[in-house]
């Protein structure tokens, strides 16, 4: 068995609702009534947004931590 053979393809993103592509942009989102611009994958199709985990908890941690510093 070789194990480097069988390497999985390079993922490419598709929207989970139109099976568009998805497109690397500025996203506007707003939580907590903060107004947050995140570089997120976007449809290019039907506009829906993917935001990842990390990406999202780590922005939502700072407004928090913002807010509480007020
Ligand atoms: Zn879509």
């Amino acid at each position: 068995m070789n194990k480097t053979a069988n390497l999985p393809p390079k993922p490419v993103w598709k929207c989970g609702k139109c099976g568009g592509e998805l497109k690397r942009g500025t996203v506007k989102i707003s939580y907590l009534g903060n107004d947050l611009r995140v570089e997120e994958l976007k449809c290019l199709s039907c506009d829906l947004v993917l935001i990842t985990e990390d990406l999202a908890l780590g922005k939502m941690f700072e407004v928090e931590q913002s807010l509480e510093d007020k």
